[in-house]
């Protein structure tokens, strides 16, 4: 049943979900040095260690995926691959979000990473029954004129594959402020924003992120639940809250499965969609976070139902494809 039930992912970095034989291959072709070539030991270093300290210390394991997905080529294939994994899964839209900075350190100019990576996704839509759309993320560690570029850079991309910003990286407190005049510009061309906020025990950033940043949708928003004002905003301006319960509790966001608030807040009318955040990092696909909302949180299938509403209704993709949507 958990197999045949129409799956929606908003919330899937890529380079959290490359395949490891695919990392070890392109590693070989490009004479890339990783700690291992064979798949057993690879995966320890690939995927974050259940006894993360923080957030801080699960984002060390993206370093090693990085290296390999420097050329056009390594990013086509690479998405291609997430996407054809996901549709397995009957995954019918999934958005894949990635930082185009952080693959340039080989050359690649910003629009030829976001071209590679769109291609990827235009490859799997053509041979499989699934839909794709780009989120692009701004990292929260760099400057406001970084962002600026990344924006720019994927303009020619908008209504083509590319549909939306975020903002990445490690949590600090009041972080959007610096990124202000970046979203307004970004809103202004035309991307949707959503934002990661309130992953790591500061709800308020969440509040900041809708009020000063106009973020429609929240990477995680665990901590809304500490924090009166953020958790009354999510409410009342119907924003929805990408989670993404495994990843949750491995970086500390949660201490278990068993104290994640998104039946909580799933009860009280929060918009809530349930998502992966790092397939390979977090050791995990849409079977398995599905399998927790009906396993470990008790929702129903009418409850499964209305939460792959919400994820139809959030999605940063055309009214043809929602409707398409619709009919699953
Ligand atoms: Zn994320």
């Amino acid at each position: 049943m958990i197999n045949d039930i129409p799956k929606i992912d908003l919330h899937c970095h890529l380079d959290g979900s490359v395949r490891p034989e695919t990392i070890i291959e392109l590693a070989k072709k490009h004479n890339i040095e990783i700690p291992s070539y064979e798949k057993g030991t690879i995966m320890k270093f690939l995927v974050a260690p259940a006894d993360c300290k923080s957030l801080v210390d699960y984002l060390k394991v993206f370093d090693i995926p990085k290296k390999v997905m420097q050329t056009e080529d390594a990013l086509r294939r690479i998405t291609f691959e997430l996407y054809e994994d996901a549709a397995k899964e009957n995954v019918k839209y999934m958005e894949v979000r990635f930082a185009p900075m952080m693959h340039t350190f080989k050359g690649l100019a910003l629009n030829e990473v976001i071209e590679s990576v769109v291609k990827g996704v235009k490859d799997a839509e053509e041979k499989y029954d699934i839909r794709g759309s780009i989120i692009l993320c701004c990292m929260r560690n760099q400057s406001e004129d970084d962002a600026f570029k990344v924006i720019e850079a994927g303009r020619e991309f908008l209504g083509k594959g590319v549909a939306a910003i975020d903002l990445c990286a490690a949590e600090l407190d009041n972080f959007c402020d610096k990124f202000e005049r970046a979203a307004k510009y970004a809103k202004s061309i035309g991307y949707r924003i959503t934002i990661h906020a309130g992953e790591t025990g500061v709800g308020i950033n969440v509040y900041d992120a809708v009020t000063k940043l106009a973020a429609e949708r929240i990477g995680h928003g665990v901590y809304i639940k500490d924090c009166d004002k953020a958790y009354k905003i999510v409410k009342e301006n119907n924003i929805t809250l990408e989670m993404c319960p495994t990843s949750n509790v491995q970086t500390k966001a949660v201490h278990s499965i068993e104290e994640h608030p998104f039946k909580k807040f799933y009860d009280n009318g929060i918009k809530v969609t349930v998502n992966t955040d790092n397939r390979t990092v977090s050791n995990t696909d849409m079977l398995k976070e599905c399998r927790i909302l009906f396993d470990d949180f008790k929702l129903s299938n009418d409850d499964y139902r209305k939460i792959y509403l919400n994820s139809v209704n959030a999605a940063f993709a055309d009214d043809k494809t929602k409707e398409w949507l619709l009919t699953f």
